[in-house]
Protein backbone atom coordinates (compact mmCIF):
# COMPACT_ATOMS: atom_id res chain seq x y z
CA UNK A 1 0.00 0.00 0.00
CA UNK A 2 1.27 3.44 -1.20
CA UNK A 3 1.76 6.02 1.49
CA UNK A 4 -0.76 8.35 -0.05
CA UNK A 5 -3.24 5.41 0.19
CA UNK A 6 -2.46 5.13 3.60
CA UNK A 7 -3.71 8.96 4.36
CA UNK A 8 -6.40 8.25 2.33
CA UNK A 9 -7.76 6.23 5.40
CA UNK A 10 -7.61 8.62 7.41
CA UNK A 11 -9.02 11.54 5.41
CA UNK A 12 -11.39 9.32 3.93
CA UNK A 13 -14.96 9.86 5.46
CA UNK A 14 -15.22 14.01 5.23
CA UNK A 15 -14.11 12.81 1.69
CA UNK A 16 -16.33 10.29 0.81
CA UNK A 17 -19.49 12.38 2.54
CA UNK A 18 -18.55 15.67 0.71
CA UNK A 19 -17.85 13.66 -2.43
CA UNK A 20 -22.06 12.22 -2.05
CA UNK A 21 -23.13 14.90 -0.49
CA UNK A 22 -21.62 18.30 -2.61
CA UNK A 23 -20.30 16.58 -5.89
CA UNK A 24 -22.79 13.84 -6.28
CA UNK A 25 -19.89 11.62 -7.22
CA UNK A 26 -20.07 8.09 -5.41
CA UNK A 27 -16.32 7.41 -5.80
CA UNK A 28 -13.17 8.39 -7.05
CA UNK A 29 -11.69 7.70 -10.28
CA UNK A 30 -8.09 5.88 -10.88
CA UNK A 31 -5.70 8.58 -9.83
CA UNK A 32 -8.27 11.16 -8.30
CA UNK A 33 -8.11 9.81 -4.47
CA UNK A 34 -3.74 9.84 -4.72
CA UNK A 35 -3.47 13.65 -6.20
CA UNK A 36 -5.82 14.66 -3.67
CA UNK A 37 -4.01 12.86 -0.89
CA UNK A 38 -1.14 14.19 -2.26
CA UNK A 39 -2.51 17.76 -2.05
CA UNK A 40 -4.33 17.00 1.34
CA UNK A 41 -0.73 16.05 2.81
CA UNK A 42 0.49 19.51 1.92
CA UNK A 43 2.83 18.94 -1.09
CA UNK A 44 3.52 20.23 -3.88
CA UNK A 45 1.92 17.50 -7.00
CA UNK A 46 1.99 17.48 -10.32
CA UNK A 47 -1.04 15.42 -11.93
CA UNK A 48 -0.76 14.32 -15.15
CA UNK A 49 -4.08 13.35 -15.99
CA UNK A 50 -5.68 12.48 -19.53
CA UNK A 51 -8.36 14.90 -20.63
CA UNK A 52 -11.63 14.07 -19.21
CA UNK A 53 -10.51 11.81 -16.26
CA UNK A 54 -11.89 14.55 -13.75
CA UNK A 55 -8.80 16.65 -12.89
CA UNK A 56 -10.90 19.67 -11.83
CA UNK A 57 -12.41 17.17 -8.52
CA UNK A 58 -8.94 16.82 -7.67
CA UNK A 59 -8.69 20.40 -6.66
CA UNK A 60 -12.39 21.50 -6.04
CA UNK A 61 -12.51 18.37 -3.44
CA UNK A 62 -9.25 19.79 -1.21
CA UNK A 63 -10.86 23.47 -1.79
CA UNK A 64 -13.82 22.05 -0.01
CA UNK A 65 -11.52 21.39 2.83
CA UNK A 66 -9.04 23.84 3.30
CA UNK A 67 -10.03 26.96 5.82
CA UNK A 68 -8.45 29.37 3.33
CA UNK A 69 -8.92 30.20 -0.31
CA UNK A 70 -7.75 27.81 -3.33
CA UNK A 71 -6.40 29.94 -6.28
CA UNK A 72 -6.16 28.52 -9.62
CA UNK A 73 -4.40 29.79 -12.48
CA UNK A 74 -5.24 29.72 -15.83
CA UNK A 75 -5.17 30.76 -19.27
CA UNK A 76 -8.43 30.27 -20.39
CA UNK A 77 -11.09 32.52 -19.49
CA UNK A 78 -13.69 31.02 -20.91
CA UNK A 79 -13.26 27.94 -19.31
CA UNK A 80 -13.53 30.13 -16.12
CA UNK A 81 -16.57 31.12 -16.46
CA UNK A 82 -17.76 27.58 -17.30
CA UNK A 83 -16.35 26.25 -14.17
CA UNK A 84 -17.55 29.23 -11.80
CA UNK A 85 -21.29 28.44 -13.20
CA UNK A 86 -20.87 24.94 -12.09
CA UNK A 87 -19.42 25.61 -8.62
CA UNK A 88 -22.20 27.71 -7.93
CA UNK A 89 -24.38 25.38 -8.96
CA UNK A 90 -22.65 23.25 -6.45
CA UNK A 91 -23.48 25.83 -3.71
CA UNK A 92 -19.54 26.37 -3.40
CA UNK A 93 -17.70 30.31 -3.34
CA UNK A 94 -15.94 30.82 -6.41
CA UNK A 95 -14.83 34.39 -7.99
CA UNK A 96 -13.05 35.05 -10.96
CA UNK A 97 -10.51 38.05 -11.69
CA UNK A 98 -9.42 38.50 -15.25
CA UNK A 99 -10.24 40.71 -18.17
CA UNK A 100 -13.52 40.05 -19.33
CA UNK A 101 -15.24 41.57 -16.14
CA UNK A 102 -17.07 44.76 -15.71
CA UNK A 103 -15.61 47.08 -12.90
CA UNK A 104 -18.09 46.64 -10.96
CA UNK A 105 -17.74 42.49 -10.88
CA UNK A 106 -14.14 43.15 -10.56
CA UNK A 107 -15.05 44.89 -7.52
CA UNK A 108 -16.89 42.87 -5.87
CA UNK A 109 -14.47 39.45 -6.62
CA UNK A 110 -12.22 41.99 -4.88
CA UNK A 111 -14.18 42.37 -1.62
CA UNK A 112 -15.19 38.98 -1.42
CA UNK A 113 -11.61 38.12 -1.69
CA UNK A 114 -10.59 40.07 1.01
CA UNK A 115 -13.06 38.75 3.64
CA UNK A 116 -11.03 35.47 3.22
CA UNK A 117 -11.98 32.20 4.29
CA UNK A 118 -12.51 29.51 1.72
CA UNK A 119 -13.43 29.88 -1.72
CA UNK A 120 -11.78 29.01 -5.28
CA UNK A 121 -10.17 32.17 -7.20
CA UNK A 122 -9.78 32.16 -10.73
CA UNK A 123 -7.40 34.13 -12.32
CA UNK A 124 -4.63 34.19 -15.35
CA UNK A 125 -1.24 34.35 -14.98
CA UNK A 126 -1.07 37.74 -15.98
CA UNK A 127 -3.28 38.87 -12.97
CA UNK A 128 -1.06 36.39 -10.88
CA UNK A 129 1.68 38.90 -12.12
CA UNK A 130 -0.19 42.26 -10.62
CA UNK A 131 1.45 43.57 -7.53
CA UNK A 132 -1.92 45.34 -6.98
CA UNK A 133 -3.62 41.70 -7.05
CA UNK A 134 -0.84 40.13 -5.14
CA UNK A 135 -0.98 42.40 -1.72
CA UNK A 136 -4.99 41.96 -2.19
CA UNK A 137 -3.46 37.98 -1.57
CA UNK A 138 -1.05 38.54 1.04
CA UNK A 139 -3.29 39.42 3.32
CA UNK A 140 -5.19 36.20 3.79
CA UNK A 141 -2.36 34.00 1.86
CA UNK A 142 -4.01 30.87 -0.46
CA UNK A 143 -4.17 27.41 1.30
CA UNK A 144 -3.23 25.89 -2.07
CA UNK A 145 -2.06 27.25 -5.15
CA UNK A 146 -3.48 25.14 -8.89
CA UNK A 147 -1.31 25.74 -12.13
CA UNK A 148 -3.63 24.27 -14.79
CA UNK A 149 -2.12 23.82 -18.08
CA UNK A 150 1.38 23.47 -16.38
CA UNK A 151 2.86 22.43 -19.29
CA UNK A 152 2.65 25.75 -20.44
CA UNK A 153 5.55 26.73 -17.87
CA UNK A 154 8.12 24.64 -19.58
CA UNK A 155 10.21 25.68 -22.76
CA UNK A 156 10.03 22.47 -23.54
CA UNK A 157 6.43 22.01 -23.62
CA UNK A 158 4.50 22.31 -26.89
CA UNK A 159 2.48 25.27 -25.51
CA UNK A 160 4.98 27.38 -23.40
CA UNK A 161 3.58 30.98 -22.33
CA UNK A 162 5.96 33.48 -21.66
CA UNK A 163 3.03 35.05 -18.43
CA UNK A 164 3.94 31.53 -16.95
CA UNK A 165 7.48 32.52 -16.15
CA UNK A 166 6.18 35.05 -13.25
CA UNK A 167 4.44 32.01 -11.42
CA UNK A 168 7.64 31.56 -9.15
CA UNK A 169 8.15 35.15 -8.48
CA UNK A 170 4.89 35.44 -7.44
CA UNK A 171 4.14 31.85 -5.22
CA UNK A 172 7.12 33.71 -3.19
CA UNK A 173 5.74 36.96 -2.89
CA UNK A 174 2.88 34.54 -1.28
CA UNK A 175 5.08 32.94 1.00
CA UNK A 176 5.28 29.45 -1.46
CA UNK A 177 1.76 27.91 -0.76
CA UNK A 178 1.69 24.59 -1.53
CA UNK A 179 1.21 23.68 -5.61
CA UNK A 180 -0.99 21.64 -7.71
CA UNK A 181 0.16 21.48 -11.07
CA UNK A 182 -2.28 20.05 -13.88
CA UNK A 183 -1.82 18.74 -17.46
CA UNK A 184 -2.66 16.20 -19.65
CA UNK A 185 0.47 15.41 -20.72
CA UNK A 186 4.11 16.18 -20.12
CA UNK A 187 7.30 13.36 -21.27
CA UNK A 188 10.31 13.32 -18.52
CA UNK A 189 11.95 16.85 -19.20
CA UNK A 190 8.84 18.72 -19.10
CA UNK A 191 8.42 17.09 -15.84
CA UNK A 192 11.96 18.44 -14.59
CA UNK A 193 11.51 21.96 -15.86
CA UNK A 194 8.16 22.32 -14.45
CA UNK A 195 9.32 21.00 -10.94
CA UNK A 196 12.54 24.04 -11.73
CA UNK A 197 10.24 26.95 -12.61
CA UNK A 198 8.00 26.48 -9.73
CA UNK A 199 10.62 25.81 -7.38
CA UNK A 200 9.29 22.36 -6.20
CA UNK A 201 11.73 20.76 -4.88
CA UNK A 202 9.68 17.45 -4.00
CA UNK A 203 7.50 17.42 -6.55
CA UNK A 204 4.76 14.54 -5.71
CA UNK A 205 4.49 13.49 -9.40
CA UNK A 206 0.90 11.41 -9.83
CA UNK A 207 0.68 10.28 -13.56
CA UNK A 208 -2.30 7.95 -14.82
CA UNK A 209 -1.33 7.37 -17.70
CA UNK A 210 -2.53 8.22 -21.39
CA UNK A 211 -4.20 5.59 -22.98
CA UNK A 212 -7.90 5.53 -23.95
CA UNK A 213 -8.58 2.48 -25.72
CA UNK A 214 -11.61 4.10 -27.38
CA UNK A 215 -9.13 6.56 -29.46
CA UNK A 216 -8.81 4.47 -32.65
CA UNK A 217 -5.84 6.46 -34.40
CA UNK A 218 -5.05 6.27 -38.10
CA UNK A 219 -2.93 8.16 -40.68
CA UNK A 220 -3.60 8.73 -44.71
CA UNK A 221 -0.99 9.10 -46.91
CA UNK A 222 -1.89 11.26 -49.51
CA UNK A 223 0.38 12.27 -52.32
CA UNK A 224 -0.87 15.93 -53.55
CA UNK A 225 -3.33 18.62 -51.71
CA UNK A 226 -5.87 18.20 -54.19
CA UNK A 227 -6.31 14.17 -52.73
CA UNK A 228 -5.82 15.98 -49.47
CA UNK A 229 -9.20 18.15 -49.95
CA UNK A 230 -10.91 14.91 -51.55
CA UNK A 231 -10.09 12.87 -48.82
CA UNK A 232 -11.31 15.24 -45.92
CA UNK A 233 -14.46 15.53 -48.25
CA UNK A 234 -14.76 11.91 -48.25
CA UNK A 235 -14.18 11.31 -44.41
CA UNK A 236 -16.41 13.81 -43.72
CA UNK A 237 -19.25 12.70 -45.39
CA UNK A 238 -18.67 9.22 -44.48
CA UNK A 239 -18.43 9.88 -40.53
CA UNK A 240 -21.02 10.94 -38.58
CA UNK A 241 -21.38 12.85 -35.26
CA UNK A 242 -19.69 16.05 -34.62
CA UNK A 243 -15.69 17.00 -35.05
CA UNK A 244 -12.97 19.32 -35.40
CA UNK A 245 -10.50 19.83 -38.49
CA UNK A 246 -7.33 21.20 -37.53
CA UNK A 247 -5.37 22.77 -40.20
CA UNK A 248 -2.29 24.34 -40.14
CA UNK A 249 -3.07 28.21 -41.03
CA UNK A 250 -5.82 30.77 -41.24
CA UNK A 251 -5.74 30.40 -44.61
CA UNK A 252 -6.23 26.39 -44.99
CA UNK A 253 -8.95 27.02 -42.30
CA UNK A 254 -11.08 29.65 -44.38
CA UNK A 255 -10.71 27.78 -47.85
CA UNK A 256 -11.65 24.37 -46.12
CA UNK A 257 -14.73 25.88 -43.89
CA UNK A 258 -15.89 27.76 -47.36
CA UNK A 259 -16.36 24.59 -49.28
CA UNK A 260 -17.53 22.79 -46.60
CA UNK A 261 -19.89 25.63 -46.39
CA UNK A 262 -21.06 25.90 -50.12
CA UNK A 263 -21.64 21.75 -50.46
CA UNK A 264 -24.00 22.01 -47.68
CA UNK A 265 -22.50 20.93 -44.29
CA UNK A 266 -23.00 22.02 -41.28
CA UNK A 267 -19.78 24.18 -40.54
CA UNK A 268 -18.17 26.95 -38.80
CA UNK A 269 -14.38 27.94 -38.14
CA UNK A 270 -11.73 29.18 -35.51
CA UNK A 271 -8.12 30.83 -35.37
CA UNK A 272 -6.61 33.38 -34.20
CA UNK A 273 -6.96 36.14 -36.31
CA UNK A 274 -10.71 36.52 -35.68
CA UNK A 275 -11.98 39.28 -33.41
CA UNK A 276 -12.83 37.98 -29.71
CA UNK A 277 -16.65 38.22 -30.18
CA UNK A 278 -16.31 36.14 -33.49
CA UNK A 279 -14.14 33.90 -31.60
CA UNK A 280 -16.57 33.20 -29.01
CA UNK A 281 -20.12 33.19 -31.06
CA UNK A 282 -18.28 30.49 -33.26
CA UNK A 283 -16.83 28.00 -30.38
CA UNK A 284 -20.46 28.47 -29.13
CA UNK A 285 -22.06 27.26 -32.49
CA UNK A 286 -19.59 24.54 -32.07
CA UNK A 287 -20.35 23.76 -28.30
CA UNK A 288 -23.70 23.53 -28.62
CA UNK A 289 -24.10 21.71 -31.14
CA UNK A 290 -25.80 24.07 -33.99
CA UNK A 291 -22.54 23.22 -36.12
CA UNK A 292 -21.46 19.70 -36.99
CA UNK A 293 -18.14 20.40 -37.82
CA UNK A 294 -15.57 23.13 -36.30
CA UNK A 295 -12.08 23.80 -39.30
CA UNK A 296 -9.56 25.44 -37.11
CA UNK A 297 -6.14 26.00 -36.24
CA UNK A 298 -4.26 24.83 -33.05
CA UNK A 299 -5.81 28.18 -31.72
CA UNK A 300 -8.55 26.07 -31.20
CA UNK A 301 -8.87 23.75 -28.12
CA UNK A 302 -7.20 24.37 -24.77
CA UNK A 303 -9.86 23.47 -22.54
CA UNK A 304 -12.40 22.85 -25.04
CA UNK A 305 -14.75 20.04 -23.57
CA UNK A 306 -16.87 18.74 -26.07
CA UNK A 307 -17.53 15.16 -24.80
CA UNK A 308 -19.58 13.84 -27.61
CA UNK A 309 -16.75 14.94 -30.17
CA UNK A 310 -16.71 11.74 -32.66
CA UNK A 311 -13.81 12.71 -34.80
CA UNK A 312 -10.33 14.62 -34.98
CA UNK A 313 -9.01 15.15 -37.80
CA UNK A 314 -5.43 16.70 -38.72
CA UNK A 315 -4.93 17.83 -42.34
CA UNK A 316 -1.39 18.42 -41.37
CA UNK A 317 1.29 16.93 -38.96
CA UNK A 318 1.51 19.28 -35.86
CA UNK A 319 4.99 20.17 -34.65
CA UNK A 320 5.27 17.33 -32.65
CA UNK A 321 3.37 14.62 -30.51
CA UNK A 322 2.39 16.12 -27.57
CA UNK A 323 0.42 18.40 -29.42
CA UNK A 324 -1.02 15.71 -32.36
CA UNK A 325 -1.83 14.15 -28.29
CA UNK A 326 -3.40 16.71 -26.92
CA UNK A 327 -5.52 18.28 -29.63
CA UNK A 328 -6.32 14.45 -31.41
CA UNK A 329 -7.47 13.52 -27.67
CA UNK A 330 -10.55 15.86 -27.53
CA UNK A 331 -12.23 13.62 -29.54
CA UNK A 332 -14.43 10.78 -27.42
CA UNK A 333 -14.18 12.25 -23.98
CA UNK A 334 -17.39 10.80 -23.52
CA UNK A 335 -15.22 7.63 -23.59
CA UNK A 336 -17.11 5.83 -26.75
CA UNK A 337 -15.22 5.50 -29.81
CA UNK A 338 -13.81 8.36 -31.60
CA UNK A 339 -11.75 8.52 -34.35
CA UNK A 340 -7.95 10.37 -34.72
CA UNK A 341 -6.97 10.97 -38.44
CA UNK A 342 -3.58 12.21 -39.41
CA UNK A 343 -3.58 13.16 -43.55
CA UNK A 344 0.03 12.89 -44.22
CA UNK A 345 1.64 14.65 -47.07
CA UNK A 346 5.23 14.73 -46.93
CA UNK A 347 5.52 18.28 -47.38
CA UNK A 348 3.46 19.52 -44.98
CA UNK A 349 6.97 19.09 -43.10
CA UNK A 350 7.74 22.30 -44.41
CA UNK A 351 5.01 24.47 -43.09
CA UNK A 352 6.00 23.34 -39.57
CA UNK A 353 9.93 23.71 -40.19
CA UNK A 354 8.00 27.34 -41.14
CA UNK A 355 6.77 27.31 -38.13
CA UNK A 356 9.71 26.32 -36.11
CA UNK A 357 12.17 29.19 -37.46
CA UNK A 358 10.47 31.57 -34.45
CA UNK A 359 12.38 34.01 -32.93
CA UNK A 360 13.72 33.29 -29.55
CA UNK A 361 15.57 36.38 -28.27
CA UNK A 362 19.27 35.79 -29.04
CA UNK A 363 22.35 37.24 -27.55
CA UNK A 364 22.08 40.71 -29.46
CA UNK A 365 18.59 40.77 -28.02
CA UNK A 366 19.94 40.43 -24.53
CA UNK A 367 22.28 43.53 -25.23
CA UNK A 368 19.65 45.87 -26.39
CA UNK A 369 17.20 45.25 -23.21
CA UNK A 370 20.16 46.25 -21.22
CA UNK A 371 20.79 48.93 -22.83
CA UNK A 372 17.42 50.20 -23.20
CA UNK A 373 17.77 48.98 -19.23
CA UNK A 374 20.26 51.47 -19.01
CA UNK A 375 18.25 53.99 -20.33
CA UNK A 376 15.22 54.17 -17.76
CA UNK A 377 15.40 55.33 -13.93
CA UNK A 378 17.05 52.60 -11.57
CA UNK A 379 13.65 51.15 -10.56
CA UNK A 380 11.32 50.39 -13.87
CA UNK A 381 8.32 48.77 -14.75
CA UNK A 382 8.08 46.22 -16.73
CA UNK A 383 5.41 48.51 -19.89
CA UNK A 384 8.68 51.40 -19.46
CA UNK A 385 10.59 48.83 -20.92
CA UNK A 386 8.39 47.55 -23.62
CA UNK A 387 8.01 51.06 -24.61
CA UNK A 388 11.01 51.65 -25.21
CA UNK A 389 11.63 48.82 -26.91
CA UNK A 390 8.83 48.83 -29.65
CA UNK A 391 10.25 46.12 -32.07
CA UNK A 392 9.82 43.18 -29.56
CA UNK A 393 6.28 41.77 -29.38
CA UNK A 394 5.84 41.28 -25.43
CA UNK A 395 5.99 37.33 -25.29
CA UNK A 396 9.96 38.14 -26.84
CA UNK A 397 10.64 40.90 -24.43
CA UNK A 398 9.19 38.39 -21.20
CA UNK A 399 11.32 35.76 -22.26
CA UNK A 400 14.56 37.75 -22.94
CA UNK A 401 13.83 39.09 -19.16
CA UNK A 402 13.51 36.07 -17.54
CA UNK A 403 16.81 35.52 -19.06
CA UNK A 404 18.71 38.21 -17.63
CA UNK A 405 16.34 37.41 -14.69
CA UNK A 406 17.84 34.07 -14.83
CA UNK A 407 21.57 35.30 -15.30
CA UNK A 408 21.12 37.28 -11.47
CA UNK A 409 21.81 40.59 -14.46
CA UNK A 410 18.73 41.91 -13.85
CA UNK A 411 16.55 42.34 -10.20
CA UNK A 412 12.58 41.81 -10.23
CA UNK A 413 11.51 43.72 -6.72
CA UNK A 414 9.11 42.89 -4.50
CA UNK A 415 6.62 45.54 -6.39
CA UNK A 416 7.61 43.44 -9.46
CA UNK A 417 9.38 46.30 -11.03
CA UNK A 418 12.45 45.91 -12.38
CA UNK A 419 15.87 47.24 -11.97
CA UNK A 420 19.46 46.26 -13.55
CA UNK A 421 22.33 44.58 -11.41
CA UNK A 422 26.00 45.15 -12.51
CA UNK A 423 27.45 42.09 -13.42
CA UNK A 424 29.82 39.96 -11.74
CA UNK A 425 32.93 38.17 -12.97
CA UNK A 426 31.16 35.23 -12.83
CA UNK A 427 28.09 36.27 -14.46
CA UNK A 428 27.42 34.55 -17.46
CA UNK A 429 27.62 35.91 -21.18
CA UNK A 430 24.51 36.76 -23.42
CA UNK A 431 25.22 34.06 -25.19
CA UNK A 432 25.39 31.82 -22.67
CA UNK A 433 21.85 32.98 -21.44
CA UNK A 434 20.47 32.82 -25.01
CA UNK A 435 21.97 29.20 -25.65
CA UNK A 436 18.88 27.64 -23.73
CA UNK A 437 16.75 28.87 -26.93
CA UNK A 438 19.54 27.63 -29.39
CA UNK A 439 18.91 24.05 -27.53
CA UNK A 440 15.14 24.61 -27.96
CA UNK A 441 14.95 24.87 -31.58
CA UNK A 442 16.92 21.81 -31.72
CA UNK A 443 14.87 19.68 -30.12
CA UNK A 444 12.26 21.23 -31.12
CA UNK A 445 13.52 20.11 -34.83
CA UNK A 446 13.89 16.89 -33.65
CA UNK A 447 10.55 17.07 -32.05
CA UNK A 448 9.01 17.16 -35.45
CA UNK A 449 11.04 14.74 -36.77
CA UNK A 450 9.30 12.13 -34.41
CA UNK A 451 6.27 13.14 -35.36
CA UNK A 452 6.76 12.43 -39.38
CA UNK A 453 8.46 9.42 -38.43
CA UNK A 454 4.66 8.39 -36.54
CA UNK A 455 3.30 9.58 -39.71
CA UNK A 456 5.45 7.10 -41.87
CA UNK A 457 5.63 4.28 -39.00
CA UNK A 458 3.79 1.39 -39.52
CA UNK A 459 3.66 0.53 -35.74
CA UNK A 460 0.86 0.29 -33.69
CA UNK A 461 -0.07 4.05 -33.40
CA UNK A 462 -0.97 4.04 -29.10
CA UNK A 463 2.29 2.20 -29.19
CA UNK A 464 3.97 4.71 -30.84
CA UNK A 465 1.98 7.41 -28.78
CA UNK A 466 2.87 5.87 -25.37
CA UNK A 467 6.70 5.20 -26.48
CA UNK A 468 7.06 9.19 -26.68
CA UNK A 469 5.75 9.82 -23.07
CA UNK A 470 7.78 6.89 -21.40
CA UNK A 471 4.65 5.40 -20.47
CA UNK A 472 4.57 2.00 -22.65
CA UNK A 473 5.01 -0.61 -20.24
CA UNK A 474 4.16 -3.98 -21.45
CA UNK A 475 1.65 -2.27 -23.65
CA UNK A 476 2.29 -4.29 -27.09
CA UNK A 477 -1.11 -3.16 -29.89
CA UNK A 478 -3.82 -1.49 -29.41
CA UNK A 479 -5.68 -3.75 -31.93
CA UNK A 480 -7.93 -0.61 -33.03
CA UNK A 481 -5.02 1.84 -35.04
CA UNK A 482 -4.89 1.24 -38.82
CA UNK A 483 -1.64 -0.30 -38.80
CA UNK A 484 -2.58 -3.12 -35.90
CA UNK A 485 -6.30 -3.50 -38.31
CA UNK A 486 -4.07 -3.95 -41.50
CA UNK A 487 -0.65 -4.36 -41.79
CA UNK A 488 1.52 -1.89 -43.62
CA UNK A 489 1.07 -1.39 -47.56
CA UNK A 490 -2.27 -3.21 -47.60
CA UNK A 491 -3.35 -0.13 -46.18
CA UNK A 492 -3.26 1.48 -49.43
CA UNK A 493 -4.80 -0.91 -51.86
CA UNK A 494 -2.34 -1.31 -54.64
CA UNK A 495 -4.02 -1.78 -58.21
CA UNK A 496 -2.73 -4.37 -60.55
CA UNK A 497 -1.15 -3.19 -62.83
CA UNK A 498 1.17 -1.49 -60.17
CA UNK A 499 2.12 -4.60 -59.13
CA UNK A 500 5.89 -5.31 -59.75
CA UNK A 501 6.38 -7.04 -62.55
CA UNK A 502 6.02 -11.00 -63.17
CA UNK A 503 9.82 -11.42 -63.43
CA UNK A 504 10.00 -9.47 -59.89
CA UNK A 505 7.18 -11.36 -58.39
CA UNK A 506 9.02 -14.44 -59.00
CA UNK A 507 11.81 -13.34 -57.15
CA UNK A 508 11.05 -15.40 -53.63
CA UNK A 509 10.10 -11.90 -51.43
CA UNK A 510 13.07 -12.34 -48.92
CA UNK A 511 12.24 -13.14 -45.61
CA UNK A 512 12.62 -10.12 -43.43
CA UNK A 513 15.64 -11.99 -41.36
CA UNK A 514 17.59 -11.74 -44.67
CA UNK A 515 16.79 -8.21 -45.94
CA UNK A 516 19.90 -6.62 -44.78
CA UNK A 517 20.09 -2.85 -43.02
CA UNK A 518 21.63 -0.90 -45.48
CA UNK A 519 20.77 -2.77 -49.00
CA UNK A 520 18.89 -1.27 -51.84
CA UNK A 521 15.38 -2.65 -52.24
CA UNK A 522 12.57 -1.86 -55.00
CA UNK A 523 8.83 -1.81 -53.65
CA UNK A 524 5.79 -1.48 -55.40
CA UNK A 525 4.55 2.15 -56.11
CA UNK A 526 7.60 3.72 -54.69
CA UNK A 527 11.11 4.18 -56.43
CA UNK A 528 13.96 2.17 -55.13
CA UNK A 529 14.90 2.89 -51.21
CA UNK A 530 17.71 1.83 -48.71
CA UNK A 531 16.79 0.19 -45.89
CA UNK A 532 16.88 1.38 -42.68
CA UNK A 533 15.39 -0.77 -40.10
CA UNK A 534 14.15 -4.52 -40.12
CA UNK A 535 11.63 -5.24 -37.16
CA UNK A 536 9.62 -8.45 -37.39
CA UNK A 537 7.78 -8.43 -40.51
CA UNK A 538 8.25 -4.40 -41.09
CA UNK A 539 10.76 -3.35 -42.99
CA UNK A 540 11.25 0.46 -42.66
CA UNK A 541 12.65 2.01 -46.11
CA UNK A 542 14.21 5.05 -46.38
CA UNK A 543 13.52 6.73 -50.11
CA UNK A 544 14.81 9.82 -51.73
CA UNK A 545 13.54 13.35 -50.34
CA UNK A 546 14.07 12.47 -46.96
CA UNK A 547 11.12 10.03 -47.13
CA UNK A 548 10.62 6.59 -44.73
CA UNK A 549 8.04 4.46 -45.01
CA UNK A 550 7.31 1.06 -43.71
CA UNK A 551 6.18 -2.21 -45.36
CA UNK A 552 5.76 -5.42 -45.14
CA UNK A 553 8.43 -7.58 -45.85
CA UNK A 554 6.62 -9.51 -48.43
CA UNK A 555 6.39 -6.37 -50.60
CA UNK A 556 10.33 -5.96 -50.74
CA UNK A 557 12.37 -7.16 -53.13
CA UNK A 558 16.18 -6.47 -53.75
CA UNK A 559 16.75 -3.79 -56.01
ZN1 LIG B 1 -2.61 -0.19 -32.78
Amino acid sequence: MSSAAKQSGKSGKPIQRLLRTVFGVARLRMGQQEVIDSVLSGRDTLAIMPTGSGKSLCYQLPAALFAGATLVVSPLISLMQDQLEKLHELGITAVQLNSSLSRAEEEEAVARISQGGRLIIFCTPERLASAAFLSLLASAPPSLVVIDEAHCISHWGHDFRPAYLEIAAALRALGRPPVLALTATATEEVIADIATQLEARKLQVINTGIYRANLRYRVIQVTNAGEKQDTVLRLLRETSGVGIVYAATVKAVEDLAARLAELGESVTCYHGKLAARERKHKQELFMNGERRIMVATNAFGMGIDKPDTRFVIHLQVPANLEAYYQESGRAGRDGLPADCTLLYFQQDKRVQQFFLAKHYPTADDLAAIVVAAQGLPAKFAFAALASSLPEFSEGHLKVGVKLLKDGKLLRQNRRLGYSLKAPLASSPSYVQLAQIYVDKQERDKQALEQMVAYAQSGLCRWKLLLDYFGDAGDFERCCTCDNCQSPPALAAPISLDELPPASAQAQTPAPASRIAVGSRVRVPRFQIGTVLSVAGEQVTIAFPEDTTRTFMAEFVVPA
